[in-house]
């Protein structure tokens, strides 16, 4: 066995019952704005069922080439303006001039949103490569000096436990990482992944590297390992076989496949926190309840006074 394996099985052999968590788990929940008025009650209800739980953050994502510019913004500042919650808008450089996101940056400022999720952002269409816009940031690192030159707004980044897939190296990844740090981002957060030791080897090359910034995994609780295949492959992260293992026969068994949802994503935080993680940021895919439920397990509870303080 090598040291990191030693330390591994030492973690998972630490990991805390669901019943000793300390309850100092914090959480961040992602939304996608909504194309549809029975998509935004949707989304709305799920805001409001996790909203007690009183999220650090939540933040809503930037269509791929800005097609969502205006229901993100609307989205955004409905959930600043109706809740007590911080709330992030997502931002991406593809398809805008510099002058453009300065614009629209600004208007987030003026709406009272404080907190940028700065993205490169994929192309338009799937298996292109991203061409930067001729007056338009070369990447997320570029965004982020970009969006520290409009106003002084708290800015999250994307990293990748398992690499972006269009990095040349992990090594280069991690530069990547570091250099958006270094542009004036506060944090990053995480593609979704479904190894606690990937989220460990790649924190500790972070550290090693000399990133000392926050690096909060992004959960994705999976009911649908099909649809979730599609995604990881496009942004390079691994899907075990034992997950399919999970789900196979459940086709007809909805309820079931929730609860194997549940307990699949809820064992991967209760391994994260053994490993010391204390922010989750969870990808709801604008369902409340699988959120719901695993924040529960890390032992959250709500918080009836701080859940609608403004719509009070
Ligand atoms: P960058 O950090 O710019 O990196 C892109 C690639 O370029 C990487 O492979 C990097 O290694 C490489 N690179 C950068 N600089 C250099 C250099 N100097 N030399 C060599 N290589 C370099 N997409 C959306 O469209 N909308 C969203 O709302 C959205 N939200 C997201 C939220 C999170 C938490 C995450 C993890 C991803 C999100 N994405 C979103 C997806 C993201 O836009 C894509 O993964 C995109 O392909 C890369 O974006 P980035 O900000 O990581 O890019």
């Amino acid at each position: 066995l090598s040291l990191g394996q030693l330390e591994e099985a030492r973690r998972a052999l630490d990991a805390p019952l669901f019943a000793d968590l300390a309850g100092d788990a914090q959480v961040s929940f992602e939304f996608f704005p909504p194309k549809s008025e029975k998509m935004e009650q949707t989304l709305w209800e799920a805001v409001q069922t996790l909203a007690p739980l009183g999220p650090r953050f939540v933040s809503v994502t930037y269509g791929a080439g800005g097609s969502t510019r205006e229901r993100t913004h609307a989205t955004v500042a409905r959930i600043a303006s109706e809740t007590a919650i911080p709330a992030a808008a997502h931002l991406t450089c593809v398809d805008a001039s510099k002058a453009e996101i300065a614009e629209v940056a600004e208007a987030y400022w003026q709406a009272g949103v404080r907190h940028i999720v700065a993205l490169r952002g994929d192309p338009p269409r799937a298996g292109e490569r991203f061409v930067p816009h001729p007056d338009g940031f070369s990447g997320a690192s570029a965004l982020v000096a970009g969006l520290k030159a409009v106003r002084p707004f708290e800015i999250s980044v994307a990293a990748y436990p398992e690499t972006h897939p269009e990095a040349v190296s992990a090594g280069s990844d991690l530069d990547n990482l570091k250099a958006k740090l270094d542009a004036g981002a506060n944090r990053a957060i995480t593609q979704f992944f479904f190894s606690p030791e990937a989220f460990f080897r790649f924190r500790d090359r972070a550290a090693a590297a000399g990133i000392d910034a926050e690096i909060v995994p992004g959960i994705l609780p999976v009911s649908n390992v099909a649809q979730t295949r599609k995604f990881a492959a496009m942004c390079g992260a691994a899907i075990p076989d034992w997950m399919d293992r999970l789900f196979e026969g459940l086709d007809d068994h909805p309820a079931a496949r929730q609860l194997v949802a549940a307990t699949i994503a809820s064992e991967l935080c209760r391994k994260l926190y053994a490993g010391g993680v204390r922010h989750f940021h969870f990808y709801t895919l604008n369902r409340a309840e699988l959120s719901y439920a695993i924040c529960h397990l890390l032992g959250l509870r709500p918080d009836a006074p701080a859940l609608t303080e403004k719509a009070a």
